[in-house]
């Protein structure tokens, strides 16, 4: 049997891991950082279905999951529509999804190093799920942060500001994650706290500042992330890479879809991976054939939300999108359903 290293311990290597160990596939997994620990994200988690989560065999650990029914979007304050989704949409935060996952990896006899970056070249059956690629010319930025007390009509909210958005929804134990991509820029000193608040300022979002400061945002949970490109990851399954998850491409944030795409990425892999470790195919052709079945699987949607998503960071775009939307234009539940 050949052992199998993952290296990044987010949903896509977890679950991956699980799943790997489920099917007596010997495996290591390597986190550069520990657990639990919150990971920007609107953990919004649109696509995957109970399928896919009984086949990684973590089904069950979603089951308090808040269930997203109900979407309002917004332009600089004002609805724009209120939708059913339609279809029902989990929410759960990564603090407790991600210790739940690293727990039920080492119960099921998983090496977990936590602490443990992995640097240098990637050695056949190896698998990189380390999430996105560092780059010097990324324009984003991602915040985040748990709202403790926060009371919303709808269970989703979208709030599109002038060169940004920004998600609420619901999780589990009653809070709401909020989430936001945004044009990097200079906003001068501002605590931790306050950071969010003063980006959606900046962005014309003035109401929806005032709502996070009276919502108790949990101060541990504010999180930030930059230096990040959105679209496919350079040299993700070249030659002996096999990456999985954001580390072979980014979908845009507004689909919700970034997390099931990670946890579908694994379930993929699957087989071949466990083909490879018991000695019946060979590592290029494992990458070969994941390779293939990932790019099917995925690049739909990621064309499709990369071609929507510069319209909704600018205002000619949200303009041309709020005109759609009031004249019945817009196709919503067609494109819901293409997202994901
Ligand atoms: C602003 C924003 C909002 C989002 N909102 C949503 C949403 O609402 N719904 C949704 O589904 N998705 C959303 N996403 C996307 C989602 O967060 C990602 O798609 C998802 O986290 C990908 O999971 P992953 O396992 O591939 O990577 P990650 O969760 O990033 O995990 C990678 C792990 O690898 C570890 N690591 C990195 N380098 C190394 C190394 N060298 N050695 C060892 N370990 C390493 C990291 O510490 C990390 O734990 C959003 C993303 C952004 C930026």
């Amino acid at each position: 049997m050949n052992p199998i290293t993952i290296i990044g311990g987010g949903l896509a290597g977890l679950s991956l891991g699980v799943a790997l160990q489920k099917r007596g596939i010997p495996t290591t997994l390597h986190e550069a950082g520990c657990y639990p620990r919150h990971r920007v994200c609107g953990e919004f988690l649109n696509g995957v279905g109970d399928e896919t989560l009984g086949h990684l065999g973590i089904l069950d650990l979603f089951a308090d999951a808040h269930i997203n029914e109900q979407a309002r979007w917004y332009l600089r304050g004002k609805t724009l529509r209120e939708d059913g989704l339609p279809v029902a949409v989990r929410g759960i935060s990564r603090y407790t999804i991600d210790q739940r996952l690293a727990d039920r990896f080492v119960e099921l006899g998983g090496n977990l190093k936590e602490n443990s970056r992995v640097t240098g070249e990637v050695q056949p059956g190896t698998i990189q799920t380390c999430g996105r690629r560092r780059t010097t010319n990324g324009k984003w930025l991602g915040l985040s942060c748990h709202l403790q007390n926060a009371s919303l009509p709808a269970d989703l909210e979208m709030h599109l500001g002038k060169e940004g958005y920004v998600g609420l929804s619901k999780i589990e134990n009653g809070r709401v994650n909020l989430c936001g991509l945004f044009r990097e820029r200079d906003i001068g000193p501002a605590s931790r706290i306050d950071r969010i608040p003063r980006y959606l300022e900046e962005n014309g979002l003035t109401q929806l500042a005032e709502f996070v400061r009276s919502s108790n945002p949990d101060p541990n949970s504010v999180i930030g992330v930059n230096a990040f490109r959105i679209g496919w990851q350079k040299r993700s399954n070249a030659g002996n890479n096999l990456a999985l998850g954001d580390c072979l491409g980014i979908i845009p944030p507004f689909t919700g879809n970034g997390m099931s795409m990670a946890l579908e990425s694994a379930a993929l892999a699957i087989d071949p991976i466990v083909q490879f470790s018991r000695g019946k195919l060979s590592w290029s052709n494992c990458v070969e054939l994941c390779s293939q079945q990932l790019q099917h699987s995925f690049r739909k949607r990621m064309r499709l939300a990369q071609s929507i998503h510069p319209l909704l960071l600018h205002r000619p775009g949200q303009e041309a999108l709020r005109l759609a939307s009031q004249t019945g234009l817009l196709p919503f539940r067609l494109l819901f359903r293409q997202l994901r």
